[in-house]
């Protein structure tokens, strides 16, 4: 389905990311995957997508950095001579009472979150085709805020339905479609499905339980592949029903 195709994937060495590096992988796409600290689990992706008879490589490039996020890009186009998919994945999570909010923290999670996505799509549409696809995952928190605390990240995530309406209205003519997908409760390490705060996220959702990182890579799978053709500009949750 995505065979000839080249995918970047930032955050890929763990949880969602590297779900859906692996899922991109198995649909035919070559991989180049990002990550920050954890070498050893970048690898550990890049080999099984190897694997599975797909070129895959890991670049260190912190998604805070927008010199980092854009060389992350021309080298994936360069090393693999194209890029048709653009995945922007990489985020961290952080809850903070209001009034304590710092300036430090709103520019990191912003940098990370909305700097580094509209960087790395400005700098793959220059290399996407016809049939190009950016895809980024917010949150579902971006619709619907359960609690206190959660402002910074909520805001950010909400950006990215903004930026993805722009996308697809400046690159439609070009027949590159840009969507965001909002996971709900997913079991990785940024919010294990055992961990403190698990209960009442799952008490909110309607089916009861967390979702699989594999079930965002599907998703994500399919506004990739020739399914997603016609969808552009929109949200697509994966939640479990918690924003029902
Ligand atoms: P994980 O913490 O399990 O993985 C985060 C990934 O992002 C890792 O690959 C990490 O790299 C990478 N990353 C973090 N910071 C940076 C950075 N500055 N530069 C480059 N890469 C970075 O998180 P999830 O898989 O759970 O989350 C993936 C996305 O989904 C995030 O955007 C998150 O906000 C969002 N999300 C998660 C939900 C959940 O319940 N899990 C719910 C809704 C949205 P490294 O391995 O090197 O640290």
């Amino acid at each position: 389905m995505l065979s000839g195709k080249v995918a970047l994937v930032t955050g890929g060495s763990r949880g969602m990311g590297a779900a859906i590096a692996h899922r991109l992988a198995s649909d035919g796409a070559d991989v180049v995957l990002t990550y920050v600290n954890d070498e050893q689990s970048a690898r550990q992706v890049a080999t099984a997508i190897g694997e599975l008879g797909r070129r895959a490589l890991a670049i260190k490039a912190d998604s805070a950095e927008p010199e980092a996020i854009v060389a992350a890009v021309r080298r994936a186009a360069s090393e693999f001579g194209r890029l048709d998919i653009l995945v922007n994945n990489a985020g961290i999570f952080g809850e903070r009472p209001l009034g304590e909010l710092t300036v430090a923290e709103i520019d990191r999670m912003l940098a990370i979150h909305v700097r580094a996505a509209l960087l790395a799509a400005q700098t793959t549409a220059e290399y996407l085709g016809e049939g190009g696809r950016i895809i980024s995952i917010g949150s579902n928190l971006a619709e619907r805020v359960t609690g206190p605390g959660i402002t910074l990240y909520a805001t950010s995530k909400a950006a990215l339905l903004g930026m993805t309406k722009g996308l697809a209205r400046d690159l439609g003519p070009r027949g590159i479609t840009a969507n965001v997908v909002h996971p709900g409760s997913t079991d990785t390490d940024m919010n294990p499905a055992n961990g403190p705060a698990a209960e009442g996220q799952r008490a909110i959702t309607a089916l009861g339980r967390y979702g699989h990182p594999d079930d965002v890579a599907a998703t994500v799978a399919h506004l990739a592949g020739p399914g997603g053709r016609t969808i552009t500009g929109t949200a697509v949750l994966v939640d479990g029903g918690a924003n029902a």
